[in-house]
């Protein structure tokens, strides 16, 4: 079982199972000292009185228990035939409260005799491990797993071999692997399970590290990039003469930071991060200038047609009159347009190709393609798109912008070789989102609202939750939406925009909202990526629960792009779980994609995060939170960093130990999303 369950084959296996939570069991409570649900505590007492309450399967069992001052309710539902309880004796109970009735009782707590209690198993902090359904039916609860790693203890004390070299742990003050282990599982006080969890952390993420550093430096040595040190006449001409409005420090600093990729002759994988809104697309423009004046072509790949169509139109509008060649690639290109786009290509006659991803990866052969820009990707998915062109001989310098900012922790880790530039600032003259949260019951004052918008000129969106495209009832849902809006707005034009439509209806319908011939789209998340609409300024989200931070914060991004002020209104149910209600209260808050995506890693965790697995980093994290733990990841990332820039290849006979290790965990990895 323990194998099946927790994948541990070996004795040491199971000393890496670590507890998820300590109880402190050398402090006895005073039943009025009971203050909230959280806590567990423990009570010297006597029973006093019980019986059995109900029948069938509401039946339990109620007995009262006083420490001679109070008395609480204690509450069995379960195993109420073996219970053989007694008055006139001390026991020892131990619970988790909870609170009923306006009062606290303790449902299914451990009772012992105070007599058959050894004192010293009454010391310290107890651990708790984390055990599946499959395992407790087998009896092998967290207690039975405490009593088997109990009885490894001896054993360890006589000490294992470290995983960390002596010096390492002496630099960074981290405890030895022995210490650790013991502490981790029996902590003699709080200070050495905080050393413990220490040194075990840093353990883990220096390997992770270890490991991504290594790649990185290989990938360095081995793949050449196209050198790009010229600044000409295409940058210049427009830089001087033809840049719409002044850039933002953030672009400056990040053109400079895509520039020194540039000339420093490896090839670039590099991510820029901007949250909606703040100049991407400027910046893809003038880095794809530098390549031309390399002499290099540059595609640009969006994820979806509308928004190839729509970079098509700015990037030509921004460069009228400056004798750069652009074209657009879609599926709508027709053959007898490709076939001379096709060769303009091959002869180096167009300098930007604007498409859709799938065109460009496939077949469209490039004369002297130097450069690649991948828009609006923002599934994290992309790390592995960017790995896709470093498998060619010459590799284009690869650009990926991703407007869902990633917090650092992950990025170090899960994109752990791609460098990253951010744009942290948005351009000047934006006004902030106003984000509101109601509730279902508000709806007529929200439409109220609506109307004036509209009467003022405004368009609005009405997205609809659509997790599977292929879900029924969602689809009803959204059309019960477009038509409880045609029927309230009656003076409005509508229209409606789902993953199930053709793609040639859904832009058709976009375009006419996009030309402002209709004043509301209700749509699905299909107008979650990048879609650009000026005039919309109400972002109307239906059953908003059911989204995620990092979607509602995309979904927000696609009001404010204009002079109005714009609103985000977030509809919800009445009743809502503790992390809704905090996704909500967030949104409400703050307009910071970094903050919303912190906020997510921690609601969320970051196996969760959209697309990211934690199967993205080379081993899993045990104990390590990439959520919680940045600053020990930044401090293991200086350790790896620093080893490999004396030894790259890890050749040193002082190195053998990690190359070792890393051996060992690659072979080990272990698939821990599989207990529950
Ligand atoms: P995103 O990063 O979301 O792709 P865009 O590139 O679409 O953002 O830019 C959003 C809007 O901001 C566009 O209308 C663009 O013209 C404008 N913009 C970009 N850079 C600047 C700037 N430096 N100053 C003023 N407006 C800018
Ligand atoms: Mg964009």
């Amino acid at each position: 079982m323990l194998k099946k369950e927790l994948k541990v084959q070996t004795a040491l296996d199971l000393l890496y199972v670590f507890p998820y939570k300590y109880i402190d069991r050398s402090r006895f409570y005073r039943i009025r000292e009971i203050e909230d649900t959280e806590t567990y505590v423990q009570i010297i007492g006597e029973l006093r009185d019980w019986h059995i309450i109900g029948a069938g399967r509401g039946q339990r069992l109620s007995a009262e228990f006083t420490d001679g001052d109070d008395s609480i309710e204690l509450v069995w539902f379960k195993g109420i035939q073996y219970l053989k309880l007694q008055r006139g004796v001390k026991y020892i109970a131990f619970g988790k409260p909870s609170y009923y009735n306006h009062q606290y009782n303790i449902v299914h707590p451990e009772l012992e005799l105070l007599s058959k209690v050894n004192p010293e198993t009454r010391k310290g902090l107890e651990p708790h491990y984390n055990t599946s359904g499959e395992m407790k039916a087998g009896w092998l609860n967290s207690k039975a797993m405490r009593k088997i790693i109990a009885a490894l203890m001896p054993d360890l004390k006589q000490g294992i071999p470290d995983t960390l070299p002596l010096a390492l742990r002496e630099q960074y003050h981290l405890t030895d692997l022995t210490n650790s282990l013991l502490n981790i599982h029996f902590p003699k006080d709080q200070a050495a399970l905080r050393k413990a969890r220490e040194r075990l952390k840093f353990e883990e993420l220096f390997y992770i590290q270890l490991q991504i550093l290594r790649q990185v430096k290989r990938r360095e040595q081995q793949a050449g990039g196209f050198l790009m040190p010229r600044v000409g006449t295409a940058f210049n001409d427009f830089y001087f003469h033809h840049l719409p409005f002044p850039l933002t420090n953030a672009q400056k600093r990040v053109v400079k930071e895509i520039q020194a990729d540039l000339k420093s002759g490896r090839q670039m994988n590099r991510l820029l991060q901007g949250d909606v809104g703040s100049g991407k697309t400027l910046v893809a423009l003038l880095v794809a200038l530098l390549a031309k004046d390399n002499g290099f072509q540059t595609c640009i790949m969006a994820p979806t047609e509308i928004l190839a169509n729509q970079h098509m139109e700015t990037i030509s509008h921004m460069l009228e009159g400056t004798g750069v060649r652009i074209a657009l690639l879609t599926g709508s290109t027709t053959k007898k347009q490709r076939e001379p786009l096709h060769e303009a290509l091959m002869a180096g006659q167009i300098d930007i190709l604007i498409g859709t991803h799938a065109l460009i990866e496939d077949t469209v052969q490039f004369g002297n393609l130097g450069l690649v820009i991948v828009d609006e990707q923002h599934r994290f998915g992309v790390a592995q798109r960017a790995k896709l062109w470093t498998k060619n001989i010459n590799p284009p310098h690869v650009l990926v912008m991703t407007a869902t900012p990633i917090p650092r922790t992950l990025a170090m880790t899960v994109y752990g070789d791609l460098s990253v530039s951010v744009i942290d600032e948005l351009p000047p003259g934006r006004k902030p989102i106003q984000t509101l949260h109601y509730t279902q019951l508000r709806r007529d004052s929200i439409n109220r609202f609506l109307r004036e918008q509209i009467q003022q000129g405004r368009q609005i969106y009405v997205v609809y939750p659509l997790i599977e495209e292929n879900k029924k009832s969602d689809l009803v849902d959204l059309e019960n939406g477009y038509r409880y809006m045609q029927e309230h707005f009656p003076d409005c034009r509508v229209s409606m925009v789902h993953g199930k439509m053709k793609a040639k209806e859904k832009d058709e319908h976009m375009q006419r909202f996009a030309r402002g011939e209709t004043q509301i789209l209700v749509a699905t998340t299909v107008i979650e990526v990048g879609v650009n609409v000026p005039n919309a300024s109400v972002m109307v989200v239906e059953n908003a629960e059911r989204f995620g931070l990092s979607q509602l914060h995309q979904l927000r991004g696609r009001v404010g792009r204009g002079a109005e002020q714009s609103y985000c209104i977030l509809l919800t149910r009445t009743e809502l779980s503790k992390d809704t209600r905090k996704r909500m209260d967030i949104m409400v808050a703050t307009n910071d994609g970094f903050r919303i995506a912190e906020a997510d890693l921690q609601l969320r965790g970051p196996g969760d995060l959209e697309g990211t697995q934690q199967s993205g980093l080379p081993f899993e994290l045990k104990i390590a939170s990439l959520s919680t733990d940045g600053q020990l990841l930044e401090l293991a990332r200086h350790a790896a960093s620093d080893i490999l820039d004396e030894d790259p290849e890890l050749q040193m006979s002082k190195n053998s130990l990690l190359v070792n290790q890393l051996h060992r965990l690659k072979q080990h990895a272990v698939d821990w999303s599989t207990i529950s």
